[in-house]
């Protein structure tokens, strides 16, 4: 049975033009929404989808990667439906904390470890993990970080008393801390991780030739040229406008305030910037203020730094099976004596040690790609590039005694200083409850709490950040952008009959 059509008239505004307000927005127009603008502050559409071509024809990605997990994810099903999904050899695992036999690592010192020996201690470490992720913790951890659960384990197993054992497992907090964006594990809540739902099938699908950026074209293409605007920073949204007696005259009740002074009046406005930029600017972005629950999960929820670091050589210097150059440190940054002990001079001095190591990039022979998570991300982005690829070519030359030629170009990513961005990705802190906090920070204004005469559904929020199950993902992203068009579409097709007149 066809849905009954949307009243026509009605303007939504969408701040962001990332995969949340894309997919907002292509929800929006699909369902007969005729008013529909998405304004974008950059100067192009994607947000952390950001694909490039620095090193010739093929693709670079300096934002999101893969698609995680295949069944009921809706951005895997649209990649295999528009054929978008890399085919055969194409499919080249080289992510930081994937581990095969071919991955090598190298102690500080030059030294080589047994393969056997990373193969054990990493996949303990990914047991240890997967219980937490399947919400399958004794007890005694329900209050404790994820650092000092992985730590007791550890304490209590085999590999306790073997040094190189004991240095593999800082490597493996060290590359836990990027798939989580934190700076130590010992600020992430071990129970909460549960809640994040992995799903089924391959974990890390890789896309085709045209990377991501195919993805954002399948919604592009679906919207008129005009519903996107892009180098439109949004500096204020005003609502509640309806607040006063004469309501009924207000014929809209929000007004977008831009940073060129253009103001655009809605019906609703869906707000997709990150949780990162939110925290910076949310104070200042919202009249009146946005309520205090919601501030409150605003500044609880946390927002990670994570940053790739590209170098580009003249030929490979690695061997045709090394997936992985991985860095194993006599003492790491992850480990919790070595962590307490660190004054902020001496983390910013040794910020390469949080480098998890350099992998191999698809369709790239001569290009690896380097991790780095947290605070030490933060500082990389103050360096210049250069500087940072003579660092890298030290720790290379050093680790593995390998002749390492000198790069040719250095790319970084700076997810931080982005100012519409301000870092890569949500995690839960340690003592934060994730479910309460998320909740409220999707929750549309006006909330239950404002006065009762206010039209609903004028201010909604999307992202990342505001989905409980997949947050930190392309996935969760989409399924927020129209979680929110789905919420201002049903309420017009139950609309009640003061509200249609
Ligand atoms: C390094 C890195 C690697 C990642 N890897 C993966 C991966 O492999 N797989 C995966 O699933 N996910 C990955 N992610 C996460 C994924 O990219 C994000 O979850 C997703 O793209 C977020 O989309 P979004 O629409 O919620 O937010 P965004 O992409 O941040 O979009 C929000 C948009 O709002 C705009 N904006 C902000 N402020 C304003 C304003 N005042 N006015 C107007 N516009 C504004 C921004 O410019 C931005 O375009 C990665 C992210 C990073 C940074």
């Amino acid at each position: 049975m066809a849905s009954p059509p949307v009243p026509s008239g009605h303007t939504v505004v969408i701040v962001g033009g990332g995969l949340a307000g894309l997919a907002a927005a292509a929800t929006l127009v699909k369902a007969g929404f005729s008013s529909v603008k998405v304004l974008e502050a950059m100067d192009r559409p994607g947000g952390r989808i950001h694909t490039t071509k620095p090193f010739g024809p093929d693709i670079i990605e300096l934002g999101a990667n893969w698609i995680h997990g295949q069944q009921g994810n809706p951005i895997y099903h649209l990649a295999k439906e528009h054929g978008l999904l890399t085919e055969g050899t194409e499919t080249v695992m080289c992510l930081p904390g994937f581990v095969t036999p071919r991955d090598y690592f190298f102690h500080e010192h030059g030294r080589q470890l047994p393969v056997e020996l990373v193969e054990e201690v990493c996949s303990f470490f990914s047991k240890l993990t997967d219980k937490a992720f399947e919400h399958a913790l004794d007890e005694k951890y329900t209050h404790k970080s994820l650092g000092d659960y992985l730590d007791e384990e550890f304490k209590d197993s085999l590999w306790a008393n073997s040094k190189d054992s004991k240095r593999v497992f800082e490597w493996c907090k060290r590359s836990e801390c990027t798939d989580e964006a934190s700076s130590s594990l010992y600020e992430l809540s071990a129970s909460e991780l549960g809640l994040y739902t992995a799903l089924d099938g391959g974990f890390f699908n890789s896309l085709g030739p045209g990377g991501y950026q195919h993805i954002l074209d399948v919604f592009l293409k679906s919207l008129a040229a005009d519903v996107l605007v892009c180098s439109k920073p949004v500096k204020c949204i005003q609502w509640g406008l309806d607040k006063k007696e004469q309501a009924s005259e207000v014929a809209h009740p929000v007004k977008v305030i831009c940073e060129d002074g253009q103001e655009l009046h809605a019906d609703h406005v869906i707000v997709t910037a990150s949780l990162g930029v939110l925290q910076e600017k949310a104070p200042a972005m919202f009249e009146p203020s946005l309520p205090e629950v919601k501030m409150t999960a605003i500044k609880k929820l946390g927002f990670g730094t994570v940053d790739k670091i590209y170098l580009k050589f003249n030929e490979r210097f690695w061997p045709e099976d090394c997936v992985g150059i991985q860095l194993v440190w006599e003492e790491g940054f992850e480990d919790k004596e070595v962590l307490t002990s660190l004054d902020e001079e001496s983390w910013k001095k040794a910020w390469y040690k949080k480098i998890c190591g350099f992998d191999i990039v698809a369709r790239h022979p001569t290009v690896l790609c380097g991790w780095i998570t947290g605070r030490e991300a933060k500082h990389m982005e103050t360096l210049e590039e250069e500087v940072i690829g003579e660092v890298c070519i030290r720790l290379l030359r050093s680790f593995t005694g390998w002749k390492v030629p000198d790069p040719v170009s250095v790319l970084t990513s700076r997810w931080w200083k982005n100012p519409y961005v301000r870092g890569s990705y949500t995690y839960i802190p340690y003592g934060v409850d994730a479910m309460k906090q998320q909740a409220a920070l999707s929750d549309p204004l006006p909330s239950s709490t404002c006065p009762p005469k206010l039209k609903p559904l004028q201010v909604l929020f999307a992202g990342e950040a505001t989905h409980v199950k997949f947050y930190t993902t392309t996935h969760g992203a989409y399924l927020s952008g129209k979680r929110e068009a789905q919420r201002i579409i049903k309420h017009y097709r139950h609309m009640t009959p003061w509200y249609c007149s």
